[in-house]
C-alpha cells in the first residue's frame, strides 16, 4: 500500500524546504525526500562554503597587503586545516538548520534515500512507494565532467571534493574561466598555490562583456595566477606525481603541468536516474526538466524549480522559483518565472555585481542605449579603503531613460548592485535614480555620478 501525501518534494535544495514548510502550513500532507546532505548544492558544495573560504583567502591577501595601510603584521602563513575546519563548521551549522527545520515541521515527513518516479503521481525511495497529486522536484545539479582525451586515468577535484581539501596544492590547473573557476583559482592563489587557469573561449567568463572579462584577467594576472584563454584542444596525462594538460592555444607553451587538476566548466542537472519519462515528465537535450512560466512540467500535476529547470543557476533564482509556485498555488497569485530580471554576483575580490542586460545583450536588441562608466580608482571610498581595481558600468536607454543593466566590478559591488536592482524592476527613469540622496563615503553615492556623463553605445 503506497504512503499518500498531497504533496510530495524532492531535493531539499534552496526551493524543496521552504515549500515544503508552506504547503504544511497551509494544511497539506507533506512527504520531502533527500538522498544526501540536507541543504543540497548552497549549503555543503556551493555558496556558503566558497563564500566562507574566499573570506579566509581575502584575510591572507589583506594580511599581505598590511604593510600599505602602515601596519606591521609579520610573515603570513595558511594553515589549511584551520581554514576547512572554520568552513566546516559554518557548512555544518546551516546543513543541521535545514534538517532540524525539515523534521521539527508539523506536516511534513521526511525520507532520506534516493527518489525516481514510477508512474505519472508516484515515486520510490528505498522500496517504499509515495503518492502525491502534487509533485515538486528540486534536484538541482552537479559538477559536468567534460569529455577530455586522458581525464579517466589521472584524478581530478571538482566544486565537491574541493570541500576535503586541507592543504595547499603546490600547482592547481583549473580548467573553466567562468564563475566557479575563478573564485576558485584566486582563493587558493591567495592560499599560496601556483594557480593557471585555462580556457578554452577566447577571454574569461566569456557572458559577460570584454571590457569585464579583461578587467578580471589583468585583476588576476596581477596577483600571479596564469591565464590562458583559447585552449580548444584540451588533454590530460599523469606526469609522475602531478598532472600535464595540453592546451593547444595559439600562443605560448602547448603544455601546462600542475600538481592538481580542478574541473570547473559547468554543471548537469541530476534528472537521469530520476524516471522522469515513466511520469511523462520532458527534458531538453542538456537534461533540463522542460516548465511553462509557472513552473508546471510536461505532467500537470509535477512542478520543478530551481537549477534542475535551467532557468537559473543561483540560490536567489531557486528560491524565487519556490515563491513563484507557493503563491500561485495557494493564492493564485499567476507568478511566472519569466518576469524576472537576471541578477548575480561573481565573489572574486574585488566581486562583480550584474543585473539586467549587458553591452551585448543590448546590442543584440537593437536597443538605442547609452552607457556611463566611471573606474573604482575615481570612487572616494575605494580609495581610503585602497581597493581601487575594476570600474562601475551603467546602460539606460536613450528615449524611456530607463536602466537597462549594469555591470559593476569593484568593491562592495556584491551589495552595491541591489540599488540598481530595484531600479531596474521598477523601471526607474536614471534621470529620477539621480535625484535621490546617498550616504558618504560610499560605493553607491558614485551610482548616479555614473550616470552624468552618459555616451552613446558604440555600434
Ligand atoms: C561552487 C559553487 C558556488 C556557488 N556559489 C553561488 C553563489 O555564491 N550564489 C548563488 O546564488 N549560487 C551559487 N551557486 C549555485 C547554487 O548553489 C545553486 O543554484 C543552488 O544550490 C540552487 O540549487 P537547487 O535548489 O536547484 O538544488 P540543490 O541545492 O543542488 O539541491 C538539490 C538537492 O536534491 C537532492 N537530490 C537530487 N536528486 C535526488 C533524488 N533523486 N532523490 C532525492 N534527493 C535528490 C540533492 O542531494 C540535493 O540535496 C554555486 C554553485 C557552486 C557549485
Amino acid at each position: 500500500m503506497p504512503a499518500a501525501f498531497d504533496a510530495l518534494v524532492i531535493g531539499t535544495g534552496q526551493a524543496g524546504p521552504a515549500l515544503a514548510a508552506r504547503l504544511a502550513g497551509a494544511g497539506r500532507r507533506v512527504a520531502i525526500v533527500e538522498r544526501a546532505a540536507f541543504g543540497g548544492t548552497c549549503v555543503n558544495d556551493g555558496c556558503t562554503p566558497t563564500k566562507t573560504l574566499i573570506a579566509s583567502a581575502y584575510a591572507a591577501h589583506l594580511a599581505r597587503r598590511a604593510a600599505e595601510y602602515g601596519i606591521q603584521a609579520g610573515e603570513v602563513r595558511v594553515d589549511m586545516k584551520r581554514v576547512k575546519a572554520r568552513k566546516d563548521a559554518v557548512v555544518a551549522g546551516s546543513t543541521r538548520g535545514v534538517e532540524k527545520w525539515m523534521r521539527g515541521t508539523k506536516g511534513v515527513t521526511v525520507f532520506q534515500g534516493h527518489a525516481s518516479f514510477v508512474n505519472e503521481n508516484s515515486v520510490v525511495v528505498n522500496g517504499e512507494t509515495l503518492t502525491a497529486s502534487q509533485i515538486f522536484i528540486n534536484v538541482g545539479g552537479r559538477p559536468l565532467i567534460p569529455k577530455m582525451p586522458g581525464l579517466d586515468a589521472v584524478p581530478y577535484l571538482t566544486n565537491q571534493s574541493m570541500m576535503d581539501l586541507d592543504f595547499v596544492p603546490e600547482h592547481l590547473l583549473v580548467v573553466g574561466g567562468s564563475y566557479i573557476g575563478l573564485e576558485f583559482g584566486q582563493m587558493l592563489r591567495r592560499f599560496g598555490s601556483k594557480v593557471t587557469v585555462v580556457e578554452m573561449g577566447p577571454r574569461l567568463v566569456g557572458r559577460e562583456d570584454e571590457d569585464v572579462s579583461q578587467a578580471l584577467r589583468e585583476i588576476l594576472e596581477a596577483e600571479g595566477i596564469q591565464v590562458r584563454t583559447g585552449a580548444e584542444c584540451l588533454a590530460v596525462e599523469k606526469d609522475g606525481a602531478g598532472v600535464s594538460i595540453g592546451l593547444g592555444c595559439h600562443e605560448g607553451a602547448p603544455r601546462e603541468r600542475g600538481s592538481h587538476l580542478l574541473l570547473a566548466v559547468g554543471r548537469a542537472p541530476n534528472t537521469d536516474d530520476l524516471g522522469l519519462a515513466a511520469a511523462g515528465i520532458k527534458t531538453d537535450a542538456r537534461g533540463y526538466v522542460e516548465v511553462d512560466a509557472a513552473l508546471r512540467t510536461t505532467n500537470p500535476g509535477v512542478w520543478a524549480l530551481g537549477d534542475c529547470n535551467g532557468k537559473g543557476a543561483f540560490t536567489h533564482t531557486a528560491w524565487n522559483d519556490y515563491e513563484i509556485v507557493a503563491d500561485n498555488l495557494l493564492s493564485s497569485a499567476g507568478r511566472k518565472w519569466t518576469d524576472r530580471i537576471p541578477a548575480y554576483a561573481l565573489y572574486t575580490d574585488p566581486p562583480l555585481g550584474r543585473v539586467g542586460m549587458s553591452e551585448a545583450e543590448i546590442k543584440k536588441a537593437g536597443i538605442k542605449a547609452l552607457v556611463g562608466k566611471r573606474p573604482m580608482t575615481r570612487v572616494a571610498r575605494a580609495v581610503e579603503k585602497g581597493e581601487t581595481r575594476g570600474f562601475l558600468k551603467i546602460h539606460v536607454e536613450e528615449g524611456s531613460k530607463r536602466i537597462l543593466g549594469a555591470a559593476l566590478l569593484g568593491m562592495s559591488a556584491d551589495e552595491v548592485v541591489h540599488s540598481l536592482i530595484d531600479a531596474v524592476y521598477a523601471r526607474t527613469p536614471y534621470t529620477e535614480f539621480q535625484r535621490r540622496v546617498r550616504i558618504h563615503p560610499n560605493v553607491s553615492e558614485l551610482l548616479p555620478t555614473v550616470m552624468e556623463d552618459l555616451k552613446p553605445l558604440a555600434p
